[in-house]
């Protein structure tokens, strides 16, 4: 059969068009079924119906679609864009993921040379961006489920790939967000399987570095995920069969402030082990993160996660002050100044908090007397975030500069609790 012309569509396939802008699922799959519909036709613009699904946001649909071999890739588009490019611009993160899942290629450019995650961020959709940025097919990772070369069985046993999947694909890096996701697949709460995986998350890592398109995001997420999963193994071993004192130790906020201190430092240090001391990455967040006292804003974790994530801490968002998902909606009855996605993080949390919680509501009854003064503090706040996005912008924009300037290894700046340091200084050990 000869390939899909643009425009040149049958009655029964614009018939299928308007079902797709209607979201007639039932319809549409009675006549995918009929085989009137060449699946990937192409109307006068050169968009497939999957392309159109896919910006309409009609998950169903896409579904459908692709169950039926729509082509993902198709670029036939008069300014090639593809279905992924259409669903980051959508905004809808399921059907982005959706497509990725069904092979779309990241690297794929449009007639002015803009990939999809350039697309999504260019009109807003941060979300799609942190969903195609952090993309990583379920295909590489079981390449290590099968013996290589000489081995004699694989680095990665079969049962252990779907659930280290599910935690490299997440999109939020808090370490307490991590280790909740180990303890959901009990497989993964044990010795060996925490050694295999952390050791495949190292050589995945490394591959990110070595590959010639070399991305250095994803390689920090690889490895970063690694020292979460070998910090559990490190406390299995201290006989915390079930995770629960990792979990409160990166809660357990300081008397002073109930600043969570040892998360702070859990995260310096593993930026700091971060492998390839050249890279640029690593050098922005070690810029960002040395000159910040323990305790102040920005933190260590807000600094990993916009530059692995591509997510800015947003203000006005209600953050999970136990695990950092988005969207949290339970408050502290006491204090109604934290808030939880669900009562096991606040549960979870309580050891700490309680000690806080006291003085966050007679704050809270201050600044009640006093409303304008809460306001003019918000004000500063949103501030104080945007210059640091704006600050680690420019860092990006500087980056080729900077490899070229720097010496040697930056990680040395988070080693010591001095900020002392001259600059970049590598030693070699
Ligand atoms: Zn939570
Ligand atoms: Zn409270």
């Amino acid at each position: 059969m000869a390939a899909p012309q643009r425009g040149d569509l049958s009655a029964s396939e614009r018939k299928i068009l308007q079902l797709i802008a209607t979201g007639d699922v039932q319809e549409a799959a009675q006549l995918l079924a009929s085989k009137e519909v060449r699946v990937n036709c192409l109307d006068e613009y050169g968009m497939t119906p999957l392309m159109h699904a896919a910006y309409k946001g009609k998950a169903d649909i896409c579904r459908l679609l692709l169950q039926h071999g729509a082509d993902v890739n198709c670029n036939q588009h008069e300014y090639g864009y593809t279905a992924l490019m259409f669903a980051g611009l959508s905004g809808k993160t399921d059907i982005t993921s959706m497509m990725l899942d069904a092979g779309a290629e990241t690297e794929m450019v449009n007639s002015v040379g803009r990939t999809a995650a350039q697309m999504a961020a260019f009109v807003g959709q941060h979300d799609c961006v942190t969903v195609i940025t952090n993309f990583f097919s379920r295909a590489k990772l079981e390449y290590y489920t099968k013996p290589q070369g000489l081995e004699k069985e694989p680095r990665l046993p079969p049962r252990l790939a779907g659930p280290l999947h599910k935690v490299i694909m997440t999109t939020n890096l808090n370490p307490v967000k991590i280790v909740l996701l180990v303890k959901e697949h009990p497989v993964l709460v044990d010795m060996t399987a925490l050694e295999k995986c952390y050791q495949v998350m190292d050589m995945l890592c490394e591959q990110c570095v070595k590959q010639e398109d070399i991305n250095e995001v994803l390689a920090m997420k690889m490895h970063y995920i690694s020292c979460v999963l070998q910090k559990c193994l490190a406390f299995l071993h201290k006989q915390d069969d079930n995770l629960d004192a990792l979990v409160k130790s990166l809660l357990k906020g300081r008397d002073s402030d109930g600043f969570p201190q040892y998360q702070e430092k859990f995260i310096r240090d593993c930026i700091r082990k971060f492998p390839y001391c050249e890279a640029t990455l690593l050098q922005q967040l070690v810029r960002s993160i040395a000159p910040v006292e323990i305790g102040n804003e920005p933190t260590a974790f807000s600094v990993l996660n916009q530059a692995v994530t591509g997510q800015m801490a947003i203000v006005d968002a209600d953050y999970c002050a136990t695990c950092g998902e988005r969207g949290a909606q339970k408050r502290c009855s006491l204090c109604k100044a934290v808030t939880y996605c669900s009562v096991t993080c606040q549960k979870l949390h309580w050891f700490t908090h309680k000690k806080m919680c006291r003085s966050l509501q007679e704050q809270d009854a201050d600044l009640e007397k006093d409303a304008p003064k809460f306001k003019e503090l918000k004000d500063d706040e949103s501030n104080l975030v945007m210059e640091t996005a704006n600050f680690l912008q420019q860092l990006c924009l500087r980056a080729e500069e900077q490899v070229a300037a720097a010496g040697g290894c930056p990680a040395q700046l988070l080693a010591g609790p001095s900020t002392s340091a001259q600059g970049p200084s590598c030693t070699q050990d």
